[in-house]
């Protein structure tokens, strides 16, 4: 029961097994002291009926009273050991188990994370572990715990009269089954809600991310709508899913009780053919009142596990996400960067196929073509953001789907377009990019891309707060950032989005100047953007529609004509382009 199947099937950690092994012996042992109690008021029922009937004397007062307590003591104890084996321990589970996804999604490739919504990622770090949270503490133990006694209380009732046991448990088979039955409408339903409420949480995430784009295009009604519209959604399908539930659930429960009735009928015909005594219907009574109650939580509780079922699958699918791995030494012998033959695709779209070149230490390499021919792409590939799925790419010729992934951006910088800031000073912002480095080494970072002189005039100089993501910044600001951090990790590849360096026009030179710097003996692919940049290239590649369609020096290319020569050209027209047409 407790393999490694309904480890997986709980999502539990090897200590939650443990944990709720234990929760099921402290149930098992809680439902039998319980009816313990039932046997004492059988005993003084009994006691008093022989009284009553036969006038035997009364059974001893200090008798009772010993037991009640006896009683007591052994259903406190026991109880208070199934709450902290139950209840208790499975804090540590939930702490376990968002540490292990933690941990899973450290070790993911980074392209998953462009994959996979992150609204939908944090439902499973936050929501579905919720979730299980309940089923580890309130349901597992409990449940099976409950199996397990009823059996042995079931044994004894068939022992003391299989008619009148028959008669009281014919009900429970047949609202299991009634339940089970339900099982897969419950699955579904549970999926649905799930995807309303990722729905939900995602155009929230959207709605405030987007609010200046929103606004600005006067779309903030339109948009209400839609939200609105998710919102209704989700609650529809949540009083749904909580209906056919509790429907089921219930209907079952009626059913289980016709079970009080059937046993007084048999039992009162039983007594009047003077078969059993009252005593013995009494006892059965007693007994069944105390079976429904768990009997009635387990329904509900099966109810949860159906449901939950979804929760602990989402969190085995990111279980199950083969992560990137490979040694963790990475020695290359130089930093050359060589594609050979490689193909990509994202999912089933074939992006790049055949891509061959190679990036020299110490030169730029320019990747360039039109939008969408798979130059982000080729850079990311680079830096093992994804794994190639034809050929090979080799770095300092060790192929580089065979390191960890952290230890190979070890030796890259990469400055893109989306730069990352994070909610802290300027200091600690540019210190990403080496953990440990000295004040100084960051502010003569800084000092190099540039950032000296508006980090000045910010009102704490460089213990400025930079608000979460530098809104606080302007764009220029934020890329030099950028690349003083890259700067301070002194890696020998430079991964570089050039449009990052061409959005601030203003402080082009100083950028440019910033990024001379980082460059220099490096080994550098750009993804360039203007032909201006091109020309000081020393290596060209020009991608069209995933695949190499010229590659040379600059003049090399420009003499063969062909795309790169129109792209140079009709760059060379555009920029001549004015708002004011003459
Ligand atoms: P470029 O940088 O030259 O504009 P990209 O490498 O960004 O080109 O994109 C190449 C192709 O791959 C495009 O058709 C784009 O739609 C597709 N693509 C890019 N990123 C993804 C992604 N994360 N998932 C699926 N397709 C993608």
């Amino acid at each position: 029961m407790f393999g490694t199947k309904f480890q997986r099937k709980y999502a539990l950690t090897d200590q939650g097994v443990e944990n709720v092994k234990k929760g099921v012996f402290w149930t098992v042992i809680v439902n039998l002291v319980v009816m313990g109690g039932v046997g004492i008021l059988h005993f003084v029922m009994s006691g008093l009926m022989a009284t009553l009937t036969e006038g035997t004397p009364l059974p001893g007062a200090l008798q009772v009273l010993a037991g009640l307590v006896v009683f007591a003591l052994l259903s406190f104890l026991t109880h208070l050991q199934q709450y902290k084996t139950t209840y208790g321990l499975v804090y540590g589970e939930v702490k376990a188990s968002r540490l292990r996804l933690a941990e899973q999604l450290r070790k993911l490739p980074l392209g998953f994370f462009g994959k996979h919504d992150l609204a939908d990622l944090t439902e499973t770090l936050m929501g579905d572990v919720n979730r299980m949270e309940h089923v580890w503490s309130h349901v597992l133990g409990y449940l099976y715990g409950s199996y397990i006694s009823t059996a042995v209380i079931t044994a004894c009732l068939f022992w003391y009269d299989w008619r009148l046991a028959i008669a009281c448990l014919w009900g429970v088979p047949v609202a299991f089954g009634l339940l089970f039955g339900s099982r897969k409408m419950a699955e579904r339903q549970a999926g649905q809600t799930k995807e309303a409420a990722v729905r939900v949480s995602d155009g929230m995430q959207e709605a405030l991310e987007n609010v200046r784009e929103i606004r600005a295009a006067n779309q903030e009604e339109r948009y209400l709508v839609g939200l609105y519209q998710k919102i209704n959604d989700h609650e529809r399908v949540m009083i749904h899913g909580e209906l056919v539930t509790g429907l089921f659930v219930n209907g079952a429960s009626v059913i289980m009780r016709l079970g009080v009735a059937t046993t007084i009928l048999v039992g009162a015909q039983l007594i009047l053919a003077g078969q059993i005594d009252f005593m013995l219907l009494f006892l059965f009574l007693m007994v069944i009142t105390r079976i429904y109650a768990p009997f009635d939580q387990s329904l509900a509780l099966i109810a949860e596990l159906f449901v939950s079922q979804v929760s602990a699958d989402r969190m085995n699918r990111l279980f199950d996400t083969p992560i990137a791995e490979g040694t963790e030494k990475f020695c290359p012998k130089g930093h050359d960067i060589v594609f050979d033959h490689v193909g990509f695709a994202y999912d089933e779209k074939v992006v790049l196929s055949d891509i061959t070149f190679t990036a020299k230490e110490g030169e730029i390499t320019a990747l360039v073509g039109p939008s969408g021919s798979g130059k982000s792409t080729c850079a990311r590939l680079a830096a093992r953001l994804w794994d190639v799925t034809r050929g090979t790419i080799k770095v300092g010729e060790i192929d580089i789907s065979t390191v960890d992934p952290e230890a190979l951006l070890t030796d890259y910088s990469m400055v893109f377009q989306d730069v990352v800031l994070f909610d802290d000073t300027v200091m600690e912002n540019i210190r990403l990019g080496k953990r440990g480095a000295s004040d100084a080494e960051v502010m003569a970072a800084a000092k190099a891309a540039n950032c000296e002189e508006f980090i000045k005039k910010l009102p704490q100089g460089y213990h400025t707060s930079i608000g979460e993501n530098g809104t606080k910044l302007s764009g220029g600001e934020r890329q030099r950032i950028s690349i003083a951090r890259a700067l301070l990790k002194n890696a020998p590849i430079v991964l570089l989005d050039e449009a990052t360096a061409s959005l601030d026009v203003e402080n082009e030179t100083k950028v440019q100047d910033a990024l001379s710097r980082l460059l220099a003996g490096k080994t550098v692919l750009v993804i360039a953007h203007r032909m201006r940049t091109v020309a000081g290239a020393d290596h060209i590649v020009v991608l069209k529609e995933g695949r190499v369609a010229q590659q040379g020096t600059p003049q090399e290319l420009m003499a063969q004509g062909g795309l790169y020569r129109r792209m140079v050209e009709l760059q060379s027209e555009s920029a001549q382009w004015n708002l004011k047409q003459a």
